[in-house]
C-alpha cells in the first residue's frame, strides 16, 4: 500500500506507537477485517469500510478504482482535500482508494487511514479474485464478448426490466454463412480470425446499451433494450451490410464473409426461451431465403 498524494511514511500494521497516536487498536482492526471478510461483493465491502471508519476518520467521500478490472466505485460527494492510496499486497495491485472531505487531513489522520486500510486489503483481494473469476466464466475467450451463460443471465434480466417498465426488447440472432466451407478451405485459424472480426464489427455497429454475445460456434446474439421492430430490423441490416462489406485479412488471405439474421421483439408475457425460438426461426427462414438477409419473426 503506498500513499499517492500525501508524503507520510507507511506505518506497519501492528506498530504500537502508531495505534497510541491514532487511538485505534489491534482488536478494532481485527474486528473490522473479519467483518469485511464476510462478503465477496466489492461494493458492499467498500460501503461497509467507509461506514465503519467514519467515526474514527470523518470523510465526505470514498472512491475506489481498479483500471484493469474496469471497476469504479464511489460513496458520497468528492471534496477538496483528498488522501489517495495505491493498494498492493505482495506486489499485486489491488487498485486505488481515495477518501476526501472539505476539512484538511492532519498527518496523523493519514497514518490512521494507512492502518485502517490494512483491514481492507485481504477482504478486498478475495473479492477481486471472485470478481475476476466470475467475469472469466461469462466471457468467450476467443472474441472477448459475453458467452452463452452471460447471455442467459442478461436475457433474464432484460426481460424482467422490459416487463416491469413496459418497454420493448429486441433480439437479433446472427449466423455466419457457409462457415464450415471457410474452415475447410482456409483452416480453423482463419475461421477463428473471422469470428473475431465478426464480433468486432457487430460491437462497433451496435449502441452502447445493446449487448453482443457469442451464443456458440459461429452464432451470435444481440439484445437491444427499448428497441421496437423497425429499430431492430434496421440495426440488423446495418450489421449485415457492414459484415458483407469488410475485406478481412486473416493469415495473409483476403476473405469475405456474409451472415444471416433473424430478429424478434418481446411479446407481452413471453419468456426468454420463446423469444429466442422465434428469432431463431426467423434466422432459419433467412437461410432458406438464400442467406445474407434479415427475416423478422412472426
Ligand atoms: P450455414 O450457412 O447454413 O450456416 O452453414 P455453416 O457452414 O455456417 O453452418 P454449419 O452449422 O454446417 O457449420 C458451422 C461450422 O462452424 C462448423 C464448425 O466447425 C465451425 N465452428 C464452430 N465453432 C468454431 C470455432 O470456434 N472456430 C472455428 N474456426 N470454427 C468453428
Ligand atoms: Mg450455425
Ligand atoms: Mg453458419
Amino acid at each position: 500500500m503506498s500513499p499517492m498524494s500525501n508524503s507520510g511514511n507507511l506505518v506497519p500494521l501492528f506498530e504500537k506507537n502508531a495505534f497510541d497516536e491514532t487511538h485505534t487498536d489491534v482488536g478494532r482492526l481485527l474486528q473490522l477485517s473479519s467483518q469485511l471478510q464476510t462478503s465477496l461483493d466489492i461494493d458492499s465491502i467498500l460501503t461497509e469500510f467507509s461506514e465503519d471508519i467514519q467515526s474514527l476518520l470523518a470523510h465526505d467521500h470514498l472512491g475506489y478504482e481498479h483500471a484493469t478490472q474496469g471497476i469504479v466505485f464511489a460513496v458520497g460527494k468528492s471534496a477538496r482535500h483528498k488522501l489517495s492510496y495505491q493498494l498492493t499486497v505482495n506486489d499485486e495491485v489491488l487498485g486505488t482508494l481515495f477518501i476526501s472531505r472539505r476539512r484538511k487531513f492532519k498527518p496523523e489522520e493519514s497514518r490512521l487511514l494507512e492502518n485502517l486500510l490494512c483491514a481492507l486489503l485481504y477482504p478486498l483481494r478475495n473479492a477481486l479474485l471472485y470478481h475476476s473469476a466470475l467475469t472469466a466464466a461469462h466471457k468467450d475467450p476467443l472474441t472477448g464478448t459475453g458467452n452463452r451463460a452471460a447471455f442467459n443471465e442478461a436475457l433474464k434480466r432484460e426481460i424482467e426490466l422490459a416487463q416491469r417498465h413496459q418497454r420493448s426488447l429486441g433480439m437479433i440472432v446472427i449466423d455466419i454463412d457457409h462457415f464450415k466451407a471457410i474452415n475447410d478451405t482456409y483452416g480453423h485459424t482463419v475461421g477463428d480470425c473471422l469470428l473475431k472480426t465478426m464480433a468486432n464489427c457487430a460491437n462497433n455497429t451496435i449502441r452502447l446499451s445493446d449487448q453482443l454475445f457469442r451464443y456458440g460456434g459461429e452464432e451470435f446474439v444481440v439484445l437491444l433494450p427499448e428497441t421496437d421492430d423497425k429499430g431492430v430490423k434496421r440495426l440488423a441490416d446495418r450489421i449485415r451490410r457492414n459484415i458483407a462489406a469488410m475485406d478481412n485479412v486473416c493469415e495473409g488471405e483476403h476473405i469475405r464473409m456474409t451472415a444471416s439474421f433473424g430478429v424478434a421483439t418481446l411479446r407481452k408475457d413471453e419468456d426468454g426461451e420463446a423469444l429466442f425460438a422465434r428469432a431463431d426461426q426467423a434466422l432459419y427462414q433467412a437461410k432458406k431465403d438464400g442467406r445474407n438477409c434479415t427475416r423478422i419473426a412472426q
